[in-house]
């Protein structure tokens, strides 16, 4: 995170079949090398001639959108956005033996606390996701209140546009699951759920929280 121009397609950090079988190799090498490789270059190309913005982080463009010149700031918002939340989606797996596992430490009291019990969130998050129409993704956020809810997003809309501070997202543009998955979306919900990166979500929480407090305390 924190990159600025000249964005870079950052490898994965599991070979393209470390997923399997969940998630497959083929899927996992169109959607790194060719979906999020031209988000990257869609904003490169954008930025190219504006060298007043070319040291802004990939945040900063997503939430400062508005103080764009006009003509740029939609294609920003939907290419910023696209390697924003692809990056994030790609980080927050890992390779898995195939039992769905969860959280440990403050992430898994918070949940507990919130939703009642981690089978409970579980579901609500496959509800989620499930149910959202046409292209986007489910969060799981530390919200404006400094709760966590589960969210879901159009296309390549972020929620720290909205304020909100991400956990945990999974990407349900079919591009994501069609290979393997065909239009079955549910089923691909619970293929994910078994190469989620609990740790990494962990981390996304405790800064999370982190930056919370901080805000809270300027208030
Ligand atoms: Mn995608």
């Amino acid at each position: 995170m924190y990159q600025h121009y000249k964005f870079v397609n950052i490898p994965l950090p599991y070979g393209y079949d470390g997923l399997e079988p969940y998630i497959d190799k083929k899927t996992m090498e169109l959607h790194h090398d060719r979906h999020l490789q031209t988000y990257i270059d869609n904003l490169n190309h954008i930025l190219k001639d504006y060298p007043a913005l070319q040291m802004w982080s990939l945040e900063k463009l997503i939430c400062h959108v508005e103080s764009l010149p006009k003509e740029i700031q939609e294609p920003v918002e939907h290419n910023a956005g696209g390697v924003y939340n692809h990056e994030f989606y790609f980080r927050g797996m890992m390779p898995s033996n195939g039992s769905v596992s969860q959280p440990t430490g403050a992430l898994f009291c918070a949940i507990d606390a919130q939703f009642g019990d981690f089978q409970t969130f579980i579901e609500e998050f496959k509800q989620q996701a499930t149910s959202l129409f046409g292209s986007g993704y489910t969060w799981l956020v530390l919200n404006k209140n400094g709760d966590l809810e589960i969210v879901n997003t159009a296309n390549q809309d972020t929620p720290i546009a909205c304020h909100m501070l991400p956990i945990l997202n999974i990407d349900v543009w079919e591009h994501a699951y069609y290979l393997k998955h065909y239009n079955e979306r549910a089923k691909y919900v619970n293929d994910w759920l078994k190469v989620v990166n609990w740790p990494q979500a962990e981390m996304n929480y405790e800064a999370a929280c982190k930056f919370w407090n901080e805000k809270i305390m300027r208030m």
